[in-house]
């Protein structure tokens, strides 16, 4: 990070109408109901459309997307009508945030002649394929199926003016930097190219410095302090609670679209079955289920036909929902920064968010790791008829289960844990205090 000198942006206060936009594209602006650029994009617009490189240390949720998207358009939009040859790629890790990314397009260009065009793998290629050869302006894809598409010469890529690589951190975690740099090779010289990141990590920062061209540089507020907006709180509940108290949240407490986290595929599944057989439409998704699937519970929950959208990490990646205010942790994750993640999903773009995680015994060390991450203590709601003050810090195995000697042989031995040293309760008879619920018309307090 410090190789670049990021500009941190200050809060400035320009209007959309400051940014010089052609009309088509401020009328369908305004038709999303943005007033304000946000800082992201007060910066990245102006110096885009100027034709600089950039270099954008951003992560979803800043509107990043539309930063990179409207001058893309703009700029695209000053060529004289020509064949359709691609003039604009962006290379995306997923097909959620590819298939966003082609949505955003769509909208902000939505009185403009350019075609764009959406590819991905996991799906059959023809329908791909067919769009492709009747001719594309901006092209929206992931890696594999770009290259795989390319080695069959129905994509090239000579004409190309403008290329974006989008979540380029991630390319690397996901294993896709090998075909990023093959795609790179492929890319005509003289371009414009646009680089985000939520993350700058060496090899990152080694490609960007490779592919960039005197860029102008931006950091916005990086992850882990996205959550100072959201309100966030914590519920202490036994494991076996979990579903009825998230049946008692939803009935209750929230009346509107929630994002459930699940550790687990099996655990999202048991979630939505419970609220389904409790009224409460609900659809999962996770990497079990087809591509078509998951679109389709997207599609569902972002159309308000499915009120609860139960997720994995995993498939929920760069998912974008307008005015989604609430997040419920089903269970917290190893990994504190997925905390700054999920509860991302909420409180985007200034937004009021909430978050809710459920915390049992197998996540007290998870809460502490994540208080230490996000360097605040997240506020306990007591006030539900599931409270708990006696939860005993358990490790968990990897089905999910608390470890007991025997139960995941594998890890324990592989992290050097004592086998079974969790069992016993941090203080004696903590593990039978458990009260019932007494108030059944309990409401939580705003
Ligand atoms: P992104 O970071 O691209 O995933 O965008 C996050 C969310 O912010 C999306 O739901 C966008 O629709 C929304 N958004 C983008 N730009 C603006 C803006 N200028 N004003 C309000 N919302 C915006």
């Amino acid at each position: 990070m410090k190789e670049f000198l990021f500009l941190i942006i200050k809060t400035i206060h320009l209007n959309f109408t400051d940014l010089n936009l052609i009309e088509p594209i401020a009328k369908a602006i305004q038709e999303q109901g943005y007033t304000n650029p946000t800082p992201i994009q007060e910066r990245s617009i102006p110096e885009i459309l100027q034709g600089r490189d950039f270099l954008g240390c951003a992560q979803t949720g800043t509107g990043k997307t539309a930063a990179f998207a409207i001058p893309i358009l703009q700029n695209l939009s000053k060529n004289k009508p020509s064949n359709r040859n691609i003039k604009a790629l962006i290379l995306t890790p997923t097909r959620e945030l590819a298939i966003q990314i082609e949505e955003n397009i769509q909208a902000y260009g939505k009185y403009l002649p350019l075609k764009h065009l959406v590819i991905f793998g996991g799906v059959k290629p023809g329908n791909q394929e067919a769009a492709l050869r009747k001719g594309v302006d901006i092209l929206v894809a992931t890696p594999g199926r770009l290259l795989d598409f390319i080695s069959q010469g129905i994509i090239s890529l000579k004409n190309l003016e403008i290329f974006v690589l989008d979540e380029a951190d991630r390319m690397l975690d996901m294993g896709f930097v090998h075909d990023v740099k093959r795609v790179i090779k492929l890319l005509p010289q003289r371009r414009q190219t646009l680089f985000f990141s939520a993350t700058m990590p060496a090899e990152i920062q080694k490609l960007a410095n490779s592919i960039l061209n005197n860029p102008v540089k931006v950091e916005v507020t990086p992850v882990s302090s996205t959550a100072e907006t959201i309100n966030q709180s914590v519920y202490f509940v036994q494991k076996e609670d979990k579903l009825d108290l998230l049946a008692h949240i939803l009935k209750n407490d929230i009346a509107e679209s929630v994002l459930v986290f699940s550790r687990t595929k099996h655990g999202a599944d048991k979630i939505a079955r419970k609220l389904q057989k409790d009224g409460i439409s609900t659809e999962a998704i996770h990497g079990n289920k087809s591509q078509n699937a998951r679109q389709n519970a997207l599609n569902n929950f972002k159309s308000g036909k499915t009120r609860v959208l139960v997720a994995t990490d995993i498939a929920a990646r760069g998912i974008d929902i307008d005015e989604l205010r609430f997040v419920i942790n089903y269970e917290l994750s190893d990994v504190s920064e997925t905390y700054v993640h999920r509860i991302g999903r909420t409180g985007r773009a200034g937004a009021e968010g909430n978050s809710i995680s459920f915390v049992d015994g197998l996540d007290l060390l998870n809460l502490k790791n994540t208080e230490k991450l996000i360097g605040m203590k997240i506020p306990i709601v007591k006030d539900h008829p599931f409270h708990t003050d006696n939860l005993v810090a358990q490790k968990r195995d990897s089905n999910n289960k608390p470890f007991t000697e025997g139960s995941d042989r594998s890890q324990s031995q592989r992290s050097g844990a004592p086998r079974g040293g969790n069992r016993k309760p941090a203080t004696p008879g903590a593990s039978v205090g458990f009260k019932k619920p007494k108030n059944k018309n309990f409401t939580r307090k705003k």
